[in-house]
C-alpha cells in the first residue's frame, strides 16, 4: 500500500482556505471514496504526486495536454514568450497567429474572440446568439456542461451531475427559466420543443460529441435535425467543442458529421495547457461583437501572450496522422478494457472517440444522461481507487472523459490494459 501521507496533509491544510478543499469540484475524490493527490509535476504521459509516486496520466489537465506534460517544444515557447513581458492588454501578431491556425483546422471559426476560459467561451456565444435573434430562451440538453454560467447550469453534466446538483442555487430563476433542456440524442423532443417555442429561441447549444456525462457520441440524426430545426426556425446552432475540438478528430466533432454549427467554441487543447477559450463562427454573426457591433465583450487577459504561445505551439505540432496514432491507441486500450471485463463477467459499456474514451458499468446502451445513471457507480468508485492504487490515473468519475496524449507509449497502453484487468480482480475479491 502506496503512503500518500503528504497529500492528505496538504488536502487538510488546503480544505481551510479552499470549498472542499479544492479549486474546481471534479478534482475532489469526495464521490469515490478518498482525498484528491496532490500533484508536484508532469512530465509526457505522466505525473508525479508529492509522495514520490508517478502515475500514468489520463486525465491529462481534464483534456488540454494533448502532447502529454511539459512538452519540449511547449515549455521552450513559453520560456522565450514570458521573457518578453505577461501581458500587456494591446494587441499582438500572437492572437492572429493563432487565429489562422485555429480557421486553418476549423474553417467554420470565419471570425473569433479569444477568451479566457471555456466557461467564457459558451457565456459569451450564448450572449451573441441572443443579441443576434434578439430572442432570450436557449436550448440545451440534459448532461452537457458548457461550464458554470448561469443560463447553463440547468441539468448539467461534470461535476454538476457527480455531485447531484442539478441546478445550481444562486442561478436566478428567471435565467434557468429561458433555459428550455432536453435528452440529449432524442429527435422527437427537440422537435416538440421547437414546436412549442421555436420562435423563442435564440440557439440551440449542444456538445456534438458529449463528454460530461462520459464519452457519449451524438447521432447523425439528432444532430443533422438541431440544423434543420434552428435554420427553419432562425435560432443559431452553437457546437460546444471546448473539449471535443482537437480531441474527438483533428478538425473537431463537426468534421465527423460534415455538420456547420453558426458558431463553436473551443477551449482546452487549444490553449496547450493555458488558460484560453475561444468563441466564434459565422461573419456576419461575430461582426456584431463590440467594438465592430453592439453585443458586449471582453477580458484584460484575453489573447494573453502566453496563453497564445502555448496555443500555436500545441497545434503547430498536430497533424492528421498524430490522431490516427493517438485513435489507433485508444482502439487497442478500449479493446483491452472490453475483454478485461468480459473475461471478469462484468457488465461494460466502453465510449471512445478519437482521443476520447470512457466505460460505464452498464448493461448498455448509454445514449443519454438517464442511461448513464443506470451505471454501477459504486463499483466504479471502487474501480477507480483499485486502478489508481496501480499507478494509473483516470478521472474519478463515471460523468467525465479520459483521453490520450501523443507522449502515451505502446508499452503504456499494455500496462494500462493490465492494470485493468489486475482492478478486476482486487475489487472482486474485495
Ligand atoms: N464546455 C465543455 C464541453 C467543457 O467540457 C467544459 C469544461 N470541461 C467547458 C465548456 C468549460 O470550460 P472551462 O472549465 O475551461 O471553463
Amino acid at each position: 500500500m502506496r503512503s500518500i501521507e503528504k497529500s492528505q496533509q496538504a488536502f487538510k491544510d488546503a480544505s481551510n482556505y479552499f470549498p472542499g478543499g479544492v479549486d474546481s469540484p471534479v478534482r475532489a475524490f469526495k464521490n469515490v471514496g478518498g482525498n484528491p493527490l496532490f500533484i508536484k509535476k508532469g512530465a509526457g504521459s505522466h505525473i508525479y504526486d508529492i509522495d514520490g509516486h508517478d502515475y500514468i496520466d489520463y486525465v491529462l489537465s481534464w483534456g488540454p495536454l494533448i502532447l502529454g506534460h511539459a512538452d519540449a517544444k511547449v515549455v521552450t515557447a513559453l520560456k522565450a514568450a514570458v521573457s518578453n513581458g505577461t501581458s500587456y492588454g494591446a494587441p499582438t501578431l500572437l492572437e492572429t497567429t493563432l487565429a489562422k491556425k485555429i480557421q486553418s483546422i476549423v474553417p467554420t471559426m470565419e471570425m473569433m474572440r479569444m477568451v479566457s476560459s471555456g466557461t467564457e467561451a459558451t457565456m459569451s456565444a450564448i450572449r451573441v446568439a441572443r443579441g443576434v435573434t434578439k430572442r432570450d430562451k436557449i436550448v440545451k440538453f440534459i448532461g452537457n456542461y458548457h461550464g458554470h454560467s448561469d443560463s447553463l447550469l440547468v441539468d448539467a453534466g461534470s461535476g454538476v451531475a457527480t455531485f447531484d446538483i442539478n441546478t445550481s442555487p444562486g442561478v436566478p430563476k428567471a435565467l434557468a427559466y429561458d433555459t428550455l433542456t432536453s435528452p440529449y440524442n432524442d429527435v422527437a423532443t427537440i422537435k416538440q420543443i421547437f414546436e412549442k417555442h421555436g420562435d423563442e429561441i435564440a440557439c440551440v447549444i449542444v456538445e456534438p460529441v458529449a463528454g460530461n456525462m462520459g464519452v457519449i457520441p451524438g447521432t447523425q440524426d439528432f444532430l443533422q435535425t438541431l440544423r434543420e430545426l434552428t435554420q427553419q426556425h432562425g435560432s443559431i446552432l452553437i457546437f460546444d467543442e471546448v473539449m471535443s475540438g482537437f480531441r474527438a478528430a483533428y478538425r473537431g466533432a463537426q468534421s465527423l458529421y460534415g455538420i456547420q454549427p453558426d458558431m463553436t467554441t473551443l477551449g482546452k487543447v487549444v490553449g496547450g495547457g493555458l488558460p484560453v477559450g475561444v468563441f466564434g463562427g459565422r461573419r456576419d454573426i461575430m461582426k456584431q461583437v463590440a467594438p465592430q457591433g453592439p453585443i458586449y465583450h471582453a477580458g484584460t487577459l484575453s489573447g494573453n501572450p502566453l496563453a497564445m504561445t502555448g496555443g500555436i505551439s500545441t497545434l503547430e505540432q498536430l497533424t492528421p496522422a498524430l490522431y490516427d496514432q493517438m485513435t489507433e491507441k485508444v482502439n487497442r486500450l478500449a479493446k483491452g478494457i472490453k475483454d478485461a471485463a468480459a473475461s471478469h463477467h462484468i457488465p461494460i459499456v466502453v465510449h471512445h472517440v478519437g482521443t476520447m474514451w470512457s466505460y460505464f458499468f452498464n448493461q448498455g446502451p448509454v445514449n443519454n444522461f438517464d442511461d448513464v445513471q443506470r451505471s454501477d457507480m459504486a463499483f466504479f468508485a471502487k474501480f477507480f481507487n483499485a486502478l489508481l492504487a496501480q499507478g494509473i490515473y483516470t478521472a474519478p468519475s463515471e460523468y467525465e472523459t479520459n483521453f490520450m496524449s501523443s507522449k502515451h507509449t505502446d508499452d503504456e497502453i499494455d500496462q494500462t490494459i493490465a492494470g485493468f484487468n489486475q482492478a478486476f480482480d482486487d475489487v472482486l475479491k474485495g
